[in-house]
């Protein structure tokens, strides 16, 4: 069994972007809730953690940002853009959140556990280094590749996206080194417009940058094909030293925002391919961070079914291990993305 350490915060319950937003405080609370009542919490770790200090946000954020960030504390309600409201705590809460992603990063890499989940709001990966986007403020994981390769020594990055949602801020940020590879799946076109296949990366980043748009209804199966096929094989020739995952849930079968259609089984699987790839590359460093995901049933069993595979005590028998390992058939936006991504990675050939 392993030792994995969930960063929560009633604080991040306090991020309130209004009556009837989507991205309400009770998705974490329908989180936490289920992790209070589940067997599996006795195995886990929960730190004291605190904010990502502005001087942190920085490696990833225009003080400019920061500044507009940080003027909507105290105030009641503000609109940083359409679709991203603040309530009086928003600022705090997003420090917090970027913070958590942090320390997860730095506990995974001494050591403290074997991998971390940060169960973190408001989300992050559509902040851009200079705009808020998509419910998001800072990009916490972003913010923690970052402190990564500035703090803890780190050349190579692997971050995971598998939100509905293209991870905008995240693969701008990134789009031009390669010391962070971005993979993601989403649905396409879909917001917020990016993530085509052909947004591989420029200068040292060419290739570094993997997009893997899909169209809507696609199930456990053709997830588990594009890890097992695609990102196991790339990440196996980069080598990374820390995984990061951008955990979205809004990829669920019953996401009010989503036409996916993934069970608590598919993200137990996804998780678990990430385990087993981070034990073989990088002695286990793994950390998962809270994006999207909107139905509050999905997003309990799925984190959970995460979680339950962190700790090594996952619920998937046998027989549908193996029938995620082998899955096989037609699946034109794998075949796609294999396609442009043979151009720069030779395992592939
Ligand atoms: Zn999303």
């Amino acid at each position: 069994m392993r030792t994995t350490a969930v960063f929560r915060h009633e604080l991040f319950l306090e991020h309130d972007p209004g009556y009837g937003h989507v991205e309400s405080p009770d998705r974490l609370r329908a989180i936490y809730q289920a992790l209070d009542g589940a067997a599996l919490r006795r195995h886990l770790l929960f730190p004291e953690f605190g904010p990502a200090s502005e001087e942190v946000l920085a490696l990833n954020h225009t003080p400019r940002h920061i500044f507009r960030v940080k003027a909507t504390a105290g105030k009641p309600f503000e609109v940083l853009d359409p679709d991203t409201h603040t309530s009086a705590r928003s600022y705090e809460a997003a420090c917090l959140a970027a913070g958590a992603v942090v320390a997860a990063v730095e506990m995974v890499m001494r050591g403290g556990c074997d991998n971390a989940y940060a169960l973190v709001r408001p989300p992050g990966h559509h902040a851009e280094a200079d705009h808020t986007s998509g419910f998001c403020l800072f990009n916490n994981v972003a913010v923690a590749a970052r402190y990564g390769l500035a703090h803890l020594g780190f050349k190579r990055i692997l971050i995971v996206d598998w939100d509905i949602h293209h991870g905008n801020g995240t693969q701008h940020a990134f789009y031009d080194t390669d010391q962070v590879l971005y993979f993601s799946t989403h649905q396409y076109p879909f917001f917020p417009g990016s993530g085509s296949l052909t947004e591989t990366g420029s200068g040292k980043g060419e290739g570094y940058t993997i997009n893997v748009p899909l169209q809507g209804g696609q199930d456990d199966l053709a997830f588990a094909r594009i890890f097992n096929e695609l990102l196991v094989p790339v990440a196996r020739q980069y080598r990374p030293e820390c995984l990061l995952v951008s955990a979205g849930y809004d990829i669920y079968a019953g996401d009010p925002l989503g036409t996916m259609a993934v069970t608590p089984a598919g993200f137990g699987y996804l998780t678990r391919v990430l385990v087993e790839l981070a034990e073989e590359l990088c002695q286990g460093r793994l950390v998962l961070a809270l994006e999207g995901g909107y139905a509050f049933d999905g997003l309990a069993g799925g984190v959970l079914a995460s979680l339950a595979e962190m700790i090594g005590e996952g619920g998937l028998t046998t027989e549908q291990l193996a029938v995620f390992r082998h899955a096989a058939g037609p699946l034109r936006a794998l075949a796609e993305a294999k396609t442009e991504a043979k151009k720069y990675w030779t395992t592939l050939s």
